[in-house]
C-alpha cells in the first residue's frame, strides 16, 4: 500500500517553515498533500489561491507532493484522500500542548489516521506565520522568511 500523507495548516503565509517539514517528508511517503485549510468564517489575510500557486511551483519537480485547499474537516479530508497520516510540526512546548489535543481529538474522530509530529530545524523555530503577517502588513520586509517572492 502507498504511503501516503497529509499536512494540514492554514499557511497564512506558507513560511520556509513549512517547506523545510514537506522537504524531509519526501524521502519517507510516497505521497504528500499539502492541504491549505479554509475557513468561511476566517478569513486569511493572504489570499489562498495565490498561496496554492506560489507553493505548487516550490515543488514542481517533487512529483510526490502535491497541494490543495480544503473545507471542513481534516480527517474527512484524509479519509477522502486515503492517507493513512497526518503531520504536524512542532516548534516548541506551545506547539506540543495545543497539537496534542488536536491529534487526542482526530484520533476519536478517525482511528486510523496516525497522527506524526516532525520538530522544526532550529534556524526555522522562530518563524511563525502570524509574525510574518503582522510585519507585512506593517510594511516590513517578509521575502527571508519565505521561499518564494511576494
Ligand atoms: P495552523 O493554523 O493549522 O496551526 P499553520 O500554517 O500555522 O497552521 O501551521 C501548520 C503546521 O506547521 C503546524 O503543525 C505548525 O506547528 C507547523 N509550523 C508552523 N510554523 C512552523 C515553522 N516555523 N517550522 C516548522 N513547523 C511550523
Amino acid at each position: 500500500m502507498l504511503k501516503k500523507a497529509i499536512f494540514p495548516g492554514s499557511f497564512d503565509p506558507f513560511t520556509k517553515g513549512h517547506e523545510d517539514i514537506v522537504r524531509r517528508l519526501i524521502p519517507l511517503f510516497d505521497e504528500i498533500v499539502i492541504a491549505i485549510g479554509s475557513h468561511a468564517e476566517k478569513k486569511k489575510y493572504f489570499q489562498e489561491e495565490q498561496m496554492l500557486q506560489h507553493i505548487s511551483a516550490l515543488f514542481k519537480n517533487e512529483s510526490k507532493v502535491r497541494v490543495k485547499i480544503y473545507q471542513g474537516l481534516t480527517v474527512h479530508l484524509a479519509k477522502k484522500e486515503q492517507a493513512q497520516y497526518l503531520i504536524r510540526g512542532l516548534r516548541n512546548t506551545i506547539d506540543f500542548e495545543y497539537e496534542s489535543a488536536i491529534a487526542k481529538a482526530n484520533q476519536s474522530l478517525y482511528p486510523e489516521l496516525e497522527t506524526l509530529f516532525i520538530t522544526t530545524k532550529p534556524e526555522y523555530s522562530y518563524i511563525s506565520s502570524s509574525i510574518v503577517r503582522d510585519i507585512h502588513k506593517n510594511g516590513g520586509n517578509v521575502n527571508e522568511y519565505l521561499p518564494y517572492v511576494i
